[in-house]
C-alpha cells in the first residue's frame, strides 16, 4: 500500500496531491464502513448502522470512531444535543463555527436556514483564518458560536473567551467544550512548562496548554457568559448511550450572551 501511495506521489503533480489524497481517504473509509455494516451501534452525524466502531486515541478506546464520518464520542453527543436541544435546524442563524469538524460543516453548509462561517488560524477546511484572541469579526455579529475542543490549545484562552462573548449578539448562545477533568477544583496550568514532552506529562497531549478543572465554568462566567452545564447525556437511556457510543461523563457548555451587559 504504502509503495502505491509513493508511486502515486510521483506519477501525479503536487498540486493534486491534496485532492487525491481526500479522494482515497473517502474511498477507502466507504469501503471500511460497508465493511463493519451492522446493527450494534449507530452514528448520528452520517446515520449510518454499524456492527463496531473503530478504535481511537492515545490510549485507544473500543469502539470509538465512525469509519465513515470519523465522529468521535463527543461529536456524536453534540451533534445529538444540537438536533434535541437547540434551535440550529429550526431558526434563521448565523453562525461562527471554529475549528470546524468536517462532518459537521458539510451539512451546516447546506442548511438553508443558516448563514455559516467557518474559521481557523491556519487550516484551507475553513472558510475564514483567523485567531481566536484577535477574531475579525464586528460585535454582536453572530446568532450562534461553536467551538469544540480548542480552548486548549490556545494560550490565552481568556482572551479567546472575550472574543467569543464580543462578536456574540445579544440572546445569542455558543456551545464551547473542552476536556474537563471532572477531578480537578482548579485548572491545571504552568507557564513554565514549555516543551511538548513536557506538556504531554502534564496536560496528557501535546498539543495542549492546560488541563481544565471544573473551575472552567468560571472562565466562561467571567468573560460575562450565562453557562448551563447541561449534563444532558444523563437525560439519556442506557439504550440511546450505549447504541451511540457516547460519553456518559461529558458535559454540554451551553453559554448565553445575556440581552443587557451585566
Ligand atoms: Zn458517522
Amino acid at each position: 500500500m504504502n509503495f502505491l501511495i509513493t508511486l502515486m506521489k510521483a506519477i501525479i503533480p503536487q498540486r493534486y496531491h491534496p485532492i487525491c489524497g481526500e479522494t482515497y481517504i473517502r474511498i477507502s473509509s466507504f469501503l471500511l464502513s460497508v465493511l463493519l455494516i451492522g446493527n450494534r451501534f449507530i452514528c448520528p452525524c452520517c446515520g449510518w448502522h454499524f456492527r463496531k466502531f473503530l478504535r481511537y486515541g492515545l490510549h485507544p478506546r473500543k469502539n470509538a470512531m465512525c469509519p465513515k464520518c470519523g465522529s468521535l464520542e463527543r461529536h456524536r453527543l453534540l451533534w445529538l444535543y444540537l438536533k434535541n436541544k437547540t434551535n440550529l435546524f429550526a431558526s434563521n442563524l448565523k453562525v461562527l463555527h471554529i475549528a470546524p469538524e468536517p462532518i459537521f460543516q458539510r451539512t451546516f453548509k447546506s442548511m438553508s436556514n443558516l448563514e455559516y462561517i467557518s474559521a481557523d488560524l491556519n487550516s484551507r477546511y475553513a472558510m475564514v483564518n483567523m485567531d481566536l484572541t484577535n477574531i475579525s469579526f464586528d460585535e454582536c455579529l453572530f446568532d450562534v458560536i461553536l467551538c469544540s475542543h480548542v480552548l486548549e490549545h490556545v494560550e490565552d484562552d481568556r482572551k479567546a473567551v472575550k472574543e467569543i462573548f464580543r462578536v456574540l449578539k445579544p440572546g445569542g448562545w455558543a456551545i464551547l467544550q473542552v476536556p474537563v477533568f471532572s477531578e480537578l477544583e482548579k485548572t491545571v496550568e504552568d507557564t513554565a512548562i514549555k516543551t511538548p514532552e513536557e506538556r504531554e506529562l502534564a496536560y496528557g497531549l501535546k498539543e495542549h496548554v492546560r488541563k481544565y478543572g471544573i473551575d472552567y465554568k468560571d472562565t466562561l462566567e467571567n468573560a460575562g457568559f450565562n453557562v448551563n452545564v447541561d449534563q444532558y447525556v444523563k437525560s439519556l437511556s442506557r439504550e440511546i448511550v450505549s447504541v451511540f457510543c457516547l460519553n456518559r461523563d461529558e458535559n454540554i457548555y451551553f453559554c448565553t450572551k445575556p440581552l443587557k451587559s451585566k
